[in-house]
């Protein structure tokens, strides 16, 4: 065999991920694709992997990725002549208490958002269609009938023959020992059997990804974790089509395999394997069986199907796979390296997700850009944190603990913490502040009143917060509070070129005078939103870049990657040189100007501004900005002096009775005046003009920028999907996300986001009403709304204005 000296694309690895990307390239791209595995195909994880396939996640585009793997599963066999085993048995999930119900009738209306059907079974339904099963402590179960199960290795291997069928190159027994590199880009593979030149790399590498791509420098944050089930022998009146079935309350699953079953389990107290390298020769291996640690999952299991106690186990497997901190996987392109792709931490579900993992994956490749909103496993939803082997084992960990564990709405992890703490954090500490966390940052999520333990106590309907939130709301309306948001990502641009960067990157126009904020979208080709953040102008040549936490290696990377080519403009990451204060309310100014000198007037210092300011001896700069519809600044103070000017506000303050609030109230307030969240309201599926912020782009101007074609392509037409809000009276509902919109009785979209809006007294939603004939004013306005939330339908109105407005006088006078 000899390797070729050169290809388009290198895939590494050879099971269900890497050659479903290979697959995917070639047939779908033409692709001049090679794909090396260090032993034979499926011999890594894939090949013992139990085969359950669902397709149902909290987020659309992602449910949608696994949709299509049961779609490519089903006609795989057809084009390729190789069987992939896949069978629609369906799933059953039971549920044996109230929480869990209410989840299910939530995930049912998910199901039903997304354009699946799910449905709630009683208990007698469900031992009429799995009789084996004891079902005297079930509520009831939730039915997805188009999940299933397939066979691992053999989709892979039919995945393999379609690759090679459509021109791709795949070779065994090839281990990648290295890449060369020219600045952040590969340009050659070394293996063990020759070096291959080529344009792109696709990480594929299961467990070894972590490995593989710290050999180009890029960090994968995954941990491997055994994983047991075990396969029994035949266990009479067991049908050959029983569902799949998930007893999470149990922690256990089961499959029908060859007249036995299938069994196994996430338990609380997960094994986790090396936190060093993985050895290279583990082709087709397991750890030994270990019955002890198992035996937590058998005792549930007996209890559920007590057929189970009498037959024999045939084989136990006790594998690896790699799971994440997050419990989702990694895709997309490496931010430390330009043309490595990654497709790894696939959580468990690698075969139902890996058909259509393949897809969008060989995409991003191809284009450079996501096809989808794919945010919740892009790679660059991590940062430097995460190069942390002990703290992403630890957190790895506690989220494999959480697979089958009720999921609490805004539910917090609870391991690694405190990890990065803003100079506030004993201050707000004292005040009795409940902290959340965001990529490693501890923040205020609430402040425990006296008498109020200070903790979250999680529940389906109103949680414990709930009510001291609503008095933090009140009071930036009425008063004045303090948000710590240290944590905001922020960067600057400096450069002779950086306003003609900054022209081609950002929808908005921001190359105005020297002291001018401006929020703007940063976009797609395709026109989707893939950036929201605020950018001031410092100085002729630099500028002052602010964005959400999470988004701080995401948005880096955005804007580094369209400098256009020979710009002469740098960005630097300042997110630990400032601490952040946010200081709003009706008060505000009061409080400001008692504590500098400057002028902070709205003559001298009006809306959208940014000026450098001395508080407490300190040049701090203030920017006039809001997210919460109150007259404000966000302050961002060298670091070392976050407390002292924090002290000085609250000094000064006092006798406007300042407070500080935490993100639960921000959350709120910005409901009510309609600010659009990145990641929910807007993704990169939807264009500012479905969004209503095309007031934020510059298409009168005669620049050119990254999306414009497409804006321009649908400026014209109407559009099929816009932006709308929800009130929903009834104070028993509980708003989240998700819930189906209901137009005159029939599905027009789901919830982005929901929650509750102390002033307006209502529950509040948003999401895109969507009609494939267009939607217009009058289609919005005529119709008559309700809302799905838990399977019951409730009265609900429209909005296409804020809720809460009277305060924009206020706001920018
Ligand atoms: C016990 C168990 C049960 C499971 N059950 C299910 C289930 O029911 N449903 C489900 O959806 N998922 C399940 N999974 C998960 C599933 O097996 C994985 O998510 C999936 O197989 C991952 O595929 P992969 O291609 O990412 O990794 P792998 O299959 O591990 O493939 C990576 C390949 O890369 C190769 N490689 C590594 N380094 C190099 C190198 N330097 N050069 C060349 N090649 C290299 C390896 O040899 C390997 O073959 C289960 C996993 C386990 C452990």
């Amino acid at each position: 065999m000899t390797l070729p000296s050169q290809a388009a694309v290198v895939v590494i690895g050879g099971g269900i991920i890497g050659c479903s990307t290979a697959y995917h390239l070639a047939r779908d791209h033409k692709v001049d694709v090679v794909l090396l595995e260090q032993g034979k195909l499926t011999s890594g994880s894939t090949w013992h992997a139990a085969g359950l396939v669902g397709q149902l996640r909290s987020s659309a585009s992602i449910t949608r990725v696994l949709k299509y793997s049961v779609d490519l599963y089903k006609g795989l066999e057809a084009e390729t002549g190789l069987a992939t085993g896949w069978k629609m048995t369906g799933c059953l999930r039971l549920a044996t208490n109230a929480d869990r119900w209410t989840e299910y009738k939530r995930l049912a209306t998910t199901a039903k958002s997304f354009g699946m059907d799910m449905h709630l079974l009683s208990p007698a339904e469900v031992k009429a269609m799995w009789p084996l099963m004891e079902t005297g402590d079930l509520v009831g179960a939730s039915w997805l009938p188009t999940d299933g199960q397939a066979s691992p290795s053999d989709i892979t291997q039919s995945l393999a023959k379609g690759a090679r069928m459509h021109g791709a190159k795949l070779y065994e027994d090839v281990r990648v020992t290295g890449f060369e590199m020219k600045g952040d880009r590969i340009t050659a593979v070394k293996t063990n059997q020759g070096d291959i030149a080529c344009d792109k790399v696709v990480n594929c590498a299961g467990q070894w990804a972590r490995q593989v791509g710290a050999m180009a420098g890029i960090n994968v944050p995954l941990q491997p974790v055994k994983h047991q089930y075990i396969i029994t022998e035949k266990i009479a009146g067991l049908a050959t089509d029983a569902p799949t079935l998930r007893d999470p309350d149990r922690r256990t699953y089961f499959k029908e395999e060859v007249g036995g079953l299938v069994m196994g389990g996430y338990e609380p107290n997960p094994q986790a394997w090396t936190t060093g390298d993985v050895p290279n020769d583990w082709e087709f291996r397991l750890f030994d069986d270990d019955y002890d640690h198992f035996e937590q999952h058998m005792v549930q299991a007996i209890a559920r199907v007590p057929a189970l106690e009498a037959v024999g186990v045939k084989q136990m497997i006790n594998g690896p796979e790699s799971f994440t901190p997050d419990g989702n996987f990694i895709l997309g392109v490496a931010p430390e390296c330009a043309n490595m792709f990654v497709g790894a931490g696939f959580n468990a579900f690698g075969i139902a997700s890996g058909g259509g993992a393949g897809w969008v994956l060989a995409q991003w490749v191809v284009d450079g850009e996501a096809p989808l909103d794919l945010w919740v496993v892009d790679m660059r939803r991590f940062s430097n944190l995460h190069r942390d082997r002990h703290w992403v084992c630890e957190r790895t960990l506690e989220a494999y603990g959480k697979h089958y564990t009720i999921g609490f709405p805004h539910e917090e992890y609870a391991s690694g913490r405190p990890r990065i703490v803003s100079p506030l954090y004993e201050r707000l500490k004292q005040q009795r502040a409940v902290f959340g966390s965001k990529l490693g940052w501890e923040r205020p999520n609430w402040f425990a009143p006296e008498g109020v333990e200070p903790r979250d106590v999680y529940s389906m309907g109103r949680q414990n917060w709930f009510a001291a939130v609503g008095d933090e709301h009140r009071h930036v309306r009425e008063h004045v509070g303090i948000f710590d948001q240290s944590s905001f990502a922020k960067y600057e641009l400096s450069g002779p070129d950086a306003a003609k960067a900054l022209d081609w990157i950002c929808a908005n126009d921001v190359s105005k005078p020297v002291g001018r904020l401006t929020y703007t979208q940063l976009l797609n080709t395709r026109g989707g939103i893939e950036a929201d953040l605020t950018v001031s102008r410092l100085a002729e040549e630099k500028f002052y870049i602010v964005t959400g936490t999470g988004f701080r290696t995401h948005d880096a990377s955005w804007i580094s990657d369209h400098i256009g080519e020979g710009l002469d403009a740098r960005l630097t990451d300042v997110t630990e040189d400032f601490g952040t204060l946010s200081l709003m309310g009706p008060r505000a100014r009061d409080v400001l100007s008692a504590v500098t000198g400057s002028d902070v007037s709205n003559a001298s210092f009006p809306f959208g501004h940014i000026r450098e300011i001395v508080i407490a001896g300190h040049t701090v700069r203030a920017l006039r900005v809001t997210y919460v519809g109150e007259l404000g600044w966000e302050l961002h103070v060298p670091i070392a002096a976050t407390g002292e000017v924090f002290d000085a506000l609250m000094a000064a303050g006092r006798k406007h009775d300042i407070r500080p609030v935490g993100y639960r109230a921000l959350e709120s307030l910005r409901l009510e005046k309609g600010y659009r969240a990145w990641g929910s309201d807007i993704t990169p599926n939807d264009t500012p003009l479905e969004a209503g912020l095309g007031w934020a782009v510059k298409l009168r101007k005669n620049t050119d920028f990254v999306g414009r074609r497409a804006l321009e392509k649908v400026g014209g037409a109407s559009l099929k999907k816009r932006f709308a809000g929800f009130t929903v009276d009834d104070p028993e509902i509980v708003l989240l996300g998700r819930e189906t919109i209901l137009r005159d009785g029939e599905p027009v979209g789901y919830l982005t986001s929901g929650g509750h809006g102390y002033t307006v007294g209502k529950n509040i939603g948003y999401g895109y009403v969507r009609s494939a004939d267009g939607v217009s004013d009058d289609f919005l306005a005529s119709g008559s709304y309700e809302l799905v939330v838990a399977m019951q339908r409730t009265p609900a109105n429209i909005h296409l204005e804020p809720l809460y407005d009277p305060a924009m006088e206020r706001v920018k006078a």
